[in-house]
């Protein structure tokens, strides 16, 4: 029988019961592996009573007892990385030490959680009038709920729920149905790691479900990561609902290379970023703008690196780039290639071509040269293991280019030249920025997000920005009572 991969509710696998499932494969074989539940919004308002019920309770665990379960959750997190990055492989397909990766970034914004004693403090002004003191707090919002991409099925959903909980919220998490299983692996930490029932839940599904989500009453606030016309519907409908949204999209992210860069690390950066995890990365490097009398040195020593790469199963130690999530995205991606060559584009490597391993959903590395900004390749976010080569004759001609993109989530500069390192940062319209970094993805004490239509929303995730998101302020004006000072006063309050 089919294994099922069930909902996570009140502390446990719950079965659903929509009748509704939709198949998960392994992509490195091209088998269905599992079926995995697709929520009504029934089982959806379930899971939402459940989850107010604990945020009542929630609230009054004490900052030491939250941050207890964080320390007891990062060191589970920490001991089982290797059998959870085995669960991601099986159902994402990027390689096992890629999966290792994002647990460990996601662990980071765990450790940060895990200072909510600090996080939380509020500020105190004594004396603001004669005998009156003000301060303030910040408090959790209810029961929150996150939507989350299938390229980070640990990661993501990390950066909002340490966050979230630490903040004494109620979380929903509702995975990706790619790869839904780790979902439940981290719902089974949370328990061990001593977190009440129901504070941390996981409902399957599609559409229905998210719309279940949006339209809840007792949903205070989303968060969503996932593709640009998804964030701007979730943006929409849920604030329409009076929720607090925070909704990060889709990315075309150049690379600035200037004729004075180290070709070889800018070469070696960029095919890090370009091909790493399959191209399936939000931060990855798709475009990299070669200015000047670089770009026949650069584009050489891109296409060298290229025939290094093997493209396999995941699990190989040997391999480098496994397959993409599904055979419908592969043959998307392939179809980008060839409309590329016919507008023009150079095919440098082609990625269709050459021995590719049977079975799963495998396409090579390709490098694209002379593409310019009307082609697809160059419009539309690709999300694969391609890398285009735009020439352009100035660094303000490049500049111009990144800015002019409608999506602004990550940029990365090659350059020896601080002064020009510095214009950039200070110039390029994107919200993380990268010198000589090729994946500049924020460190948990600060907050990650895209300008533009990579995010939707006032408030980048995690870091402060997370703390903030996921509570509420009040402020409190004090007075207590002080007989010599006492009096009737029907004017408007005035500090003395
Ligand atoms: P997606 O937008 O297809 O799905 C994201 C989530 O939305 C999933 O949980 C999915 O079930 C749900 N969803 C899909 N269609 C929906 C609909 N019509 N109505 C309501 N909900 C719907 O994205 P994906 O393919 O899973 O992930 C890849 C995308 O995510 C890429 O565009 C990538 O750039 C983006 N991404 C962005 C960031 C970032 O931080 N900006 C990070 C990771 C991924």
């Amino acid at each position: 029988m089919t294994q099922r991969i069930s909902h996570w509710i009140d502390g446990r696998r719950t079965p659903g019961t929509s009748g509704r499932t939709a198949p998960v494969y392994n992509p490195a074989t091209g088998q269905c592996t599992a079926e995995v539940e697709l929520a009504s919004a029934g089982e959806v308002a379930g899971a939402v009573a459940t989850a107010v019920a604990a945020s009542k309770e929630w609230r009054h665990a004490s900052l030491s007892q939250r941050a207890g379960v964080l320390f007891a959750f990062r060191q589970l997190l920490h001991e089982r990385t290797d059998e959870l990055a085995a669960i991601v492989t099986a159902e994402h397909g990027k390689v096992l030490s890629d999966a290792a990766g994002e647990i460990a970034r996601g662990l980071e914004n765990v450790e940060f959680a895990a200072g909510v004693p600090q996080l939380l403090k509020g500020g105190f002004s004594e004396q603001v009038s004669t005998g009156v003191d003000v301060y303030s707090i910040r408090q959790p919002l209810g029961v929150v709920a996150g939507i989350t991409p299938f390229n980070f099925p640990v990661m993501v959903p990390l950066w909002m729920c340490a966050n979230a909980i630490a903040c004494g919220n109620s979380f929903i998490l509702k995975p990706s149905e790619n790869d839904p299983s780790a979902s439940l692996f981290l719902a089974q930490m949370w328990k061990d790691a001593g977190l009440p029932d129901g504070v941390f839940t996981v409902v399957q599904g599609d559409k229905e479900a998210v719309d279940a989500l949006l339209t809840h009453a007792d949903i205070a606030a989303v968060s969503f990561v996932g593709s640009t016309p998804i964030a701007r519907y979730i943006y929409e409908t849920g604030t329409a609902q009076g929720k607090r949204v925070q909704a990060l999209g889709g990315a075309k992210n150049h690379a600035l290379v200037l004729p004075d860069a180290d070709v070889e690390m800018a070469a070696d950066a960029v095919v890090s970023a370009a091909y790493g995890s399959a191209g399936e990365r939000c931060m990855a490097l798709s475009v990299a703008v070669a200015v000047g009398d670089v770009a026949d040195r650069l584009v050489e020593a891109l296409a060298a690196r290229l025939p290094k790469l093997t493209v396999g199963d995941g699990t190989h130690p040997d391999t480098d780039i496994g397959p993409l999530i599904t055979a419908a995205h592969r043959d998307k991606v392939a179809g980008y290639i060839g409309a590329g060559a016919e507008q023009g584009a150079t095919l440098v490597v082609d990625g269709r071509a050459g021995d590719l391993p049977s079975g799963g959903f495998f396409l090579g590395t390709t490098l694209m040269d002379h593409v310019t900004p009307e082609m697809t390749v160059y419009t539309d976010e690709i999300f694969g293991p391609v890398l285009c080569v735009v020439r352009a004759d100035t660094y303000e001609e490049g500049l111009a280019l990144i800015n002019s993109n409608p999506y602004a989530n990550g940029t990365a500069i090659f350059t020896r030249d601080g002064g020009a390192a510095r214009a950039f940062q200070f110039d390029v319209e994107v919200g993380m920025v990268g010198i000589n970094v090729p994946v500049p993805v924020p460190v948990a004490y600060y907050s990650f997000g895209g300008w533009k239509a990579s995010l939707f929303g006032d408030s980048h995730m995690y870091g402060s920005e997370g703390m903030s998101f996921y509570t509420r302020g009040k402020v409190v004006t004090s007075r207590w009572p002080d007989p010599a000072t006492s009096t009737v006063d029907l004017g408007f309050p005035r500090t003395r």
